[in-house]
């Protein structure tokens, strides 16, 4: 029988960290992943000679003493090969044939977009106060001890739109302060002001690639767990967590054909609630009620990505991202409806750090939101068997994302060597997102004691932690994998470790 201190299903970075905080606690931990390789979305995939990444592009508040700089110091992964975007033009917003470049620093950031738009400075001057305020707001209670985070909850409640339509006014500033935002969901009758803030401060603080494989992250996490003595099961999928009077008593993983029983005195589940619940057959603690209510709650779009391999020396590195938006849409607040209208109105454009002393880039990435709807046809089909008329599909949105992104690259399609193409059911095969779903579950400001979620679960032992939860992204999820272990360390002892 194999017994461990905690047990943690599945090996997206939330549940890495988690692993990683129990162990360096002392607790003898394994992790279980179905997949060969770790990271979820974190992992990168090789065709070929490429290699290209999967759910990581860029990071915010890295910079010594920043908040993710702090968490990404205990988690051994500042050494990693960190390369800064342009302080001065970190993200640039294409919106109706105009450009705006946004700038790290709350003063900076405040006097470039002040110089686009003179006559509302004051306004954004109080906007860029106002995000900073937000930082502390998140960062000091969860790194400070005795304070609790009571502080965020009218952030939740407050709706983002509604926030900035009064802060700014409708128009292009309200569009440019948002236009970075296909990191996040914008949707605007949901959206809490506490994710678009959060997100959107941790980037005016600073903005940084990974020189290499974004997947360095989640393999030097499970390294270092590794070496912790902790296991990790990788190709092993979780099947059944079994209960026995309100305690998850064992997991039933399988491989192929082989099935083992695996015991814990603590089980977390970095999966989505819906699968988690579902690995739960029977349990007599997880009420009808609770079932359907985690079952209802909608998710987050996902994306169709272009994955490029450029020629070489064709396409100058840019050293920031570009976001770019159709002229015919009204505000980019509506690119959630338009995508699930099956247009593509709104892009995000990445490139790969070259190597060092390179002024071409070798990789690209773009990505456009797209709405399960529009490929649930082939929902019954799986990875490499969707069929020719997929293939077409996938070809004609390929085509439609260059010709867009060649309005501000010029004679892009004569500069891609290969093109890889992955669409929502891509990320729902790989990483048992619902749906595909890039952020999880979508938090509604009106309706926040349903669509937030805590760590604890209904049963004594089993805890969730992950993107689902609290807020999704690097930073989000580890700031949830705080969260959960503090459920089982408590959390002065988590808040310890992080001085
Ligand atoms: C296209 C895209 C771009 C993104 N870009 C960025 C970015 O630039 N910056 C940023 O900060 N964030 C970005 N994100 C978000 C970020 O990648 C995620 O928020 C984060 O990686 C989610 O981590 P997680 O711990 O919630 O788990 P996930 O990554 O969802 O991992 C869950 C893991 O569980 C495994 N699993 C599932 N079922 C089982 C089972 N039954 N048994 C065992 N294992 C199982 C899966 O294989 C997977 O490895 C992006 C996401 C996407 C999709």
């Amino acid at each position: 029988m194999q017994k461990f201190d905690a047990l943690i299903i599945g090996s997206g970075i939330g549940g890495l960290e988690c692993a990683y905080i129990l162990a360096r606690s002392g607790m003898s931990v394994c992790v279980v992943e179905k997949n060969a390789v770790v990271g979820g979305s974190l992992q990168s995939f090789k065709r070929g000679e490429d290699e290209f990444d999967t759910g990581f592009h860029y990071v915010g508040a890295l910079a010594k003493g920043e908040i993710l700089e702090r968490l990404f110091s205990f988690f051994g992964l500042m050494e990693l090969p960190w390369h800064q975007l342009d302080r001065d033009g970190f993200d640039e917003v294409f919106l109706k044939d105009k450009s705006y470049l946004l700038s790290n620093g709350h003063t900076a950031f405040a006097e470039r977009l002040s110089s686009y738009f003179p006559n509302s400075s004051e306004e954004i001057k109080r906007y860029s106060a106002f995000l900073k305020d937000v930082g502390s707001k998140i960062t000091d209670p969860l790194l400070k001890e005795g304070n609790g985070l009571s502080s965020l909850n009218e952030l939740f409640l407050c709706n983002a739109y509604n926030f900035l339509k009064e802060s700014v006014g409708e128009g292009a500033l309200l569009d440019v302060i948002s236009g970075t935002s296909l990191k996040l969901e914008l949707n605007r009758p949901t959206l809490p002001l506490y994710t678009f803030a959060q997100i959107n401060n941790s980037f005016v603080q600073s903005a940084w690639r990974l020189r290499g494989r974004g997947s360095q992250i989640t393999e030097t996490l499970a390294n270092s767990i590794e070496k912790m003595g902790g296991f990790i099961m990788r190709g092993w999928q979780a099947v059944e967590i079994k209960e026995d009077n309100g305690v998850c008593s064992s997991v039933e993983v399988c491989r192929a054909k082989n099935t083992e029983s695996l015991f814990a005195d603590y089980i977390i589940s970095d999966l989505t609630p819906q699968t988690t619940l579902k690995l739960l057959k029977e349990s007599g603690s997880v009420r009808k009620i609770f079932r359907r209510r985690i079952n209802k709650l909608e998710q987050t779009y996902g994306f169709f990505t272009l994955n490029l391999r450029l020629k070489k020396d064709a396409v100058p590195y840019v050293n920031r991202n570009r976001y770019y938006y159709t002229p015919e849409l009204r505000s980019v607040w509506d690119v959630k409806d338009e995508s699930a209208k099956g247009k593509v109105c709104g892009l995000l454009i990445t490139q790969q750090v070259p190597k060092e002393g390179e002024r071409f880039a070798t990789y690209m990435d773009i990505l456009t939101p797209m709405s399960y709807a529009e490929v649930a046809k082939w929902a019954d089909t799986t990875v490499g068997h969707r069929g020719e008329e997929y293939r077409e599909f996938k070809e004609r949105k390929a085509e439609e994302c260059l010709a867009l992104a060649e309005r501000i690259i010029p004679h892009l399609r004569e500069s891609v060597e290969r093109c890889y193409t992955s669409t929502p059911l891509t990320y729902r095969d790989y990483i048992g997102a619902p749906e595909g779903t890039a952020y999880g579950i979508r938090k509604d400001c009106n309706s926040i004691e349903k669509t937030l979620l805590a760590p604890k679960s209904p049963l004594k032992n089993l805890f969730f932690t992950g993107q689902n939860l609290n807020l999704h992204g690097i930073l989000g999820t580890s700031l949830t994998a705080l969260l959960t272990c503090s459920q089982i360390l408590g959390r002065e002892s988590v808040v310890r470790f992080l001085k």
